[in-house]
């Protein structure tokens, strides 16, 4: 019996020795962990041979779809060519050479020079220590603040998690840590009230400049944002948030870092998601869909405006990961952006796949137990509501989301639960039949957390 023969051996080394991400492991020891075993195009397959539909992307980042050629082999040939060197003592190789090349092609104008890390934290961590060493070269070291907004999600390391505005996160660990100030989320469902959406991005964007100006902008260095929101339940800001937003804080001189680990390299129809929300930011968070998930790598891209300082006026930046530029993950990485730009799967989200699932999406939100179905590009959610009309959502008590994901991975689709919204963000090679497919389980899905819903008493 080899090991990956057996479900059962699995779990109980698992249960024994994994001390596992985000999750409580005694409760999943009891239960035992699902086995993923195998994956190829947009399907998984557990250890007892059950077919999956990722509507996920595995965490948001396999982008191209699962075990293709072309990306596997660019990284064995990586390995085998030069397994490993630092960028660190004046040196670099051809990957992330080539690599920093293609990106300041497919990033907005702005943006020339990438700093590589390993994740998406890393990378918010490194602009935190960027965004002071630049005002501190600018003269103005008093400019320290940060602004990010309550249920963002900026990832888990000390600064990151610091940044983003999960309560749960911060209660552990003593974050966060000094210097941040949260300001309100654009989720015009659960706090808009009698607003029109249109009428609530501005009265968000109008409080977080007010709490911008009692902070004092002259304090204040940058303000971090996800375009959409993605681990916070994908909320679209009403459309009229992010122009509001921008514009007041470039006129009080405040950098804005656009945290792009989801919304980049083509998840909304557009290549980031800043070009989506009309924003022209200072600094670029990248990581996830940069590799499509192959090989851990995250990126920051620095601003001619910022680049310019730290070129013109900066020393020596002290900071550095062992692994930056790491030549497998930057081989993985030109491999995804070549198959995004052969393929036109940007175009495709945007023109095809994208409107095709809307429009079947859409129709969840029929349901009397679905509040709201929103979807833009491939990033979606919809919203489990108690009363429609006076938009209510369901305690976390209830563990709404937690009852629908079970029903989910059962009828074999992934999605994930925030809270009381299920959230979906399938691979660019989505198929329409495949999109029928993920809508037909959802759909599924919601009724048969409407019956236990029904049966436990959390609705009428
Ligand atoms: C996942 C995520 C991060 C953190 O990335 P890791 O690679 O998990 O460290 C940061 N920002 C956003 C928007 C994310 O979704």
């Amino acid at each position: 019996m080899t090991l990956s023969n057996s479900t059962a051996e699995i779990r109980r080394l698992d249960a024994a020795h994994h001390l596992h991400p985000f999750t409580n492991t005694r409760e999943l020891n009891a239960r035992g962990a699902r086995v993923i075993t195998q994956s190829s195009g947009v399907y998984l397959q557990d250890s007892e041979g059950n077919r999956i539909l990722d509507g996920m992307s595995g965490l948001w980042c396999v982008n191209a779809g699962h075990g293709r050629r072309d990306i596997i082999d660019a990284v064995s040939r990586q390995l085998e060519e030069l397994t490993f060197y630092n960028t660190f003592f004046n040196t670099t190789h051809p990957s992330v050479a080539e690599l920093s090349g293609l990106l300041s092609e497919v990033t907005p104008p702005q943006f020339n020079y990438f700093h590589y890390t390993g994740s998406g934290s890393e990378s918010n961590d490194t602009i935190f220590r960027l965004v002071r060493y630049y005002w501190e070269l600018e003269g103005k070291p008093e400019k320290s603040i940060f602004i990010s907004r309550r249920g963002g999600y900026h990832g888990s390391t000390v600064a990151a998690a610091s940044l983003g505005g999960f309560g749960s996160m911060h209660k552990q660990g003593g974050l966060p840590i000094a210097g941040i100030y949260h300001a309100p989320s654009p989720d015009w469902w659960s706090y808009g009230g009698d607003m029109s959406s249109d009428e609530f991005g501005l009265h968000v964007a109008h409080q977080t400049l007010s709490l911008i100006d009692a902070i004092g902008s002259d304090r204040i260095g940058a303000m971090i944002g996800e375009p959409i929101m993605g681990a916070g339940g994908v909320i679209v800001p009403p459309k009229t948030y992010w122009p509001a937003l921008s514009a007041g804080l470039k006129e009080r001189d405040i950098l804005l870092i656009s945290d792009e680990v989801i919304c980049g390299f083509g998840r909304t129809g557009e290549w980031f998601g800043c070009e989506l929300m009309g924003t022209e930011p200072d600094f670029l968070t990248m990581a996830k869909g940069i590799t499509s998930g192959y090989i851990p790598l995250g990126a920051v891209g620095v601003s001619d405006r910022v680049a310019k300082v730290l070129l013109e006026k900066g020393g020596e930046f002290a900071h550095g990961h062992t692994y930056s530029g790491h030549p497998a993950a930057c081989a993985a990485a030109i491999a995804t952006l070549k198959i995004l730009r052969e393929e036109k799967l940007v175009d495709r989200v945007r023109t095809d796949i994208g409107p095709y699932l809307k429009q079947k999406w859409k129709t969840l939100a029929d349901h009397p137990i679905v509040g709201e179905a929103v979807i833009e590009g491939l990033i979606g959610a919809f919203q489990f509501t108690k009363d429609k009309s006076s938009r209510k959502g369901f305690d976390e008590d209830a563990r709404i989301g937690m009852i629908a994901r079970e029903h989910s991975f059962k009828n074999g689709l992934v999605m994930r639960a925030v809270g009381d919204r299920m959230v979906i963000a399938p691979p660019f090679t989505l198929t329409h039949e495949e999109a029928d497919e993920l809508v037909s389980i959802a759909q599924k899905v919601i009724e048969l957390t409407y019956a236990d819903a029904k049966s436990n008493g959390l609705i009428a």
